[in-house]
């Protein structure tokens, strides 16, 4: 099979396992790889992405000229693009709708926090490119600040975005992201979240180069901050672009893990409420109950 074959094969074969995974619905995502110096194969415009065949894909070139395919390219072509053009690292894109990272997109919670050492080691920080309209010029533009220095990111009330050395590569980080959302989800609605602490987060850092992981950006930690303020400043350049992977790491005494995030009110206040089980509210309310009666 020539290179183009396997390539074709292996959109497919992405594509299957987003829909699969629930990571897309109906006609949503895209998916590109490098064919060349100067040619993309890209999955082409309203097309469902579990059900695609080799033959559907679209060849353009890097300024999105079509050169070959019976369909146009995908509606998100222009950020796509944007991506190859300030990465010329990436090999394949990926962009999907995983319901749970897209929930922290819709949100507004960037996912930054130091909590698993993976992902750390592999993504670094998770930051939200700012919202922008589907498939225009916004897009790429919002995407801009974060791509020189990250391989993922949350896409503002629409999505995510991965790119890889290769397709693989750049799928499977789209799998990371989602899983680490799901993580940080059920922390959070348990209540707690310890962090891993600054140096641990470095020593995490220094895994990278012994691993031979490749990373567009060094992380930078920053101190924790407390749950009222969502995120943290990124460091950025010149050109506003986000120079490290900015990440929440709060600094240790020692110990590697360092407990919980205080909550603080909007105020700065830190934050006395009470949460209690169901079991244990139940309880209260049928002592309260009882010594009423
Ligand atoms: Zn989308």
């Amino acid at each position: 099979m020539s290179a183009e074959s396997t390539l074709r094969a292996d959109i497919v074969e992405v594509g299957r396992r987003m829909y699969a995974r629930g990571y897309t619905a109906s006609n949503d995502g895209n998916i590109s790889v490098r064919l060349g110096p100067e040619r993309l194969l890209m999955t082409p415009k309203s097309v469902c992405k579990g059900f695609m065949t080799p033959d559907m894909m679209c060849i353009t070139d890097l300024e999105g000229r079509k050169l070959q395919g019976d369909r146009d390219p995908s509606s998100e072509m222009l950020m796509h693009l944007e991506v190859y053009r300030q990465r010329p690292d990436a090999q394949a894109v990926v962009h999907a709708h995983p319901p749970t990272a897209t929930g922290f997109a819709v949100a507004g919670i960037p996912l930054d926090r130091a909590v698993l050492a993976e992902v750390l080691t592999t993504l670094g920080s998770i930051p939200i490119a700012e919202y922008a309209t589907p498939s225009t010029r916004e897009l790429p533009e919002a995407v801009r600040k974060y791509i020189k220095a990250h391989d993922g990111m949350l896409l503002a009330n629409h999505g995510a975005l991965t790119v890889g050395a290769d397709l693989y590569g750049a799928y499977y980080k789209m799998e990371t992201i989602e899983h680490f959302a799901k993580i940080s989800l059920v922390a959070r609605l348990l209540g707690r979240e310890n962090l891993l602490s600054r140096e641990e987060v470095m020593r995490l850092q220094e895994l990278r180069g012994s691993y031979g992981i490749q990373a567009p950006a060094p992380i930078c930690a920053v101190p924790g901050t407390d749950l009222a303020s969502r995120s943290v400043a990124d460091r950025t350049g010149a050109a506003g672009d986000a120079t490290c992977q900015t990440v929440q790491a709060p600094k240790g005494d020692g110990s590697r893990l360092v407990a919980d995030v205080v909550r603080r009110t909007a105020e700065g206040r830190e934050d006395e409420e009470i949460r209690l089980t169901y079991r244990e509210l139940s309880a209260l309310l049928e002592d309260a109950i009882r010594s009423l009666r």
